[in-house]
């Protein structure tokens, strides 16, 4: 479903991802580690269409299209979604009405009739359970005065209710305490095990944190470093980084001697 290849972007004149390659499979969990810096969030704005940065070389085919062609909102309505590292307060939207206009826009795109207030509650109501979230967030301005906690919830929760066929997820993980940790990963196992809208979705889970993955077991693990991935393995490659840190698992710098 995803063909990443020979990918480079830069921004502000500076070449962050040099060459990367990606492939995922419908149904796949891809977990992305490496070290600060190396390119992660990068990755993951440059899929999401940020503006602020330029590719330069390589190309991304998502389902047979070029997505790199495509408009932020095109890439949402095709079934794209990213979750943030540091997701947005957008005071005076409210998270639901957010929530039934997106979903809505992505209908249309799809030629299907909207759903009607009634129905879209009831799929929320629903789907706000699985993320163990209060309602009462719901009808406040999205984010605003959230948690680090509910933010990442909030986000997920977006992704249940929109139904992407690819998500790529960059440190959904990252400041949850350990009940808020299960119930994310809750969410995102219930959202890799559906297949309602037929096909079955393919994941990027960007973490730091091998804790993640003793949650949600990764099809393949991928070493990002320096703006390229550098090693791919399973589940095991995780636990390797774990015990030994990056030192001994990226390649050396060259001498300079
Ligand atoms: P990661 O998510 O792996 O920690 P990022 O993709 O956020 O890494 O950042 C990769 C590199 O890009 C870092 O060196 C960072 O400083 C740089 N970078 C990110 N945003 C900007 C920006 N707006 N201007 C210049 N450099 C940036
Ligand atoms: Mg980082
Ligand atoms: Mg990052």
């Amino acid at each position: 479903m995803l063909n990443i290849n020979n990918l480079h972007a830069e921004i502000q004149g500076n070449m962050i991802l040099k060459g990367l390659n990606l492939s995922v499979k419908s149904g796949e969990v891809h977990a992305i580690m490496g070290p600060n810096g190396s390119g992660k969030s990068t990755l993951a704005n440059v899929l999401a269409g940020h503006p602020d940065y330029q590719v330069t070389t390589g190309e991304v085919i998502f389902q047979g299209r070029d997505l790199l062609t495509l408009s932020v909102a095109e890439r949402a309505c095709a079934g794209v979604f990213v979750a943030f590292q540091y997701p947005l307060e957008i005071p005076g939207v409210s998270n639901v009405q957010f929530l039934k206009l997106a979903l809505n826009s992505q209908r249309k795109y799809r030629q299907l009739s909207e759903l009607d207030a009634l129905d879209f509650l009831q799929l929320v109501k629903t789907k706000v359970q699985q993320v163990g979230m209060e309602e009462p967030l719901l009808y406040r301005s999205i984010n605003e005065g959230f948690s680090g906690g509910e933010k990442k919830r909030n986000e997920i929760l977006q992704m249940l209710v929109l139904e992407p066929q690819l998500a790529i997820l960059d440190e959904t993980d990252s400041g949850l305490d350990i009940d808020a940790l299960k119930l994310v990963a809750q969410g995102i196992n219930a959202f890799r095990n559906s297949a309602d809208s037929g096909q079955k979705p393919g994941i990027i889970l960007v973490t730091h944190y091998q804790r993640l993955l003793n949650f949600i077991n990764p099809d393949f693990v991928h070493i990002l470093f320096d703006g390229r991935i550098v090693k791919s393995g399973g589940p095991e490659l995780a636990l390797e980084l774990e015990r030994k840190g990056y030192a001994d698992l990226l390649p050396k710098a060259p001498s300079t001697e």
